[in-house]
């Protein structure tokens, strides 16, 4: 049932962690063991590590707060 094969080298030896931004933005990330090939994926569709780097950063700046 596993559909996690590595777009490159279509090695199915590939592992999915799965990571939400401080955006809340859920972001799948893909690494083969295989040729070390790494993808990731925000709500279903392929975007480059430069995004994920985006998102990453733009995290709000307020502390946690409490009152
Ligand atoms: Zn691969």
């Amino acid at each position: 049932m596993s559909a996690l094969v590595c777009p490159k080298c279509g090695s199915a030896n590939v592992i999915n962690i799965n990571m939400t931004m401080e955006t809340e933005a859920p972001v799948a990330f893909y690494s083969c063991h295989s040729c070390e090939h790494r993808w990731w994926f925000k709500d279903g569709e392929p975007i480059d590590l430069g995004e994920v780097l985006t998102l990453a950063k733009r995290m709000p700046r307020r502390s946690a707060r409490r009152s």
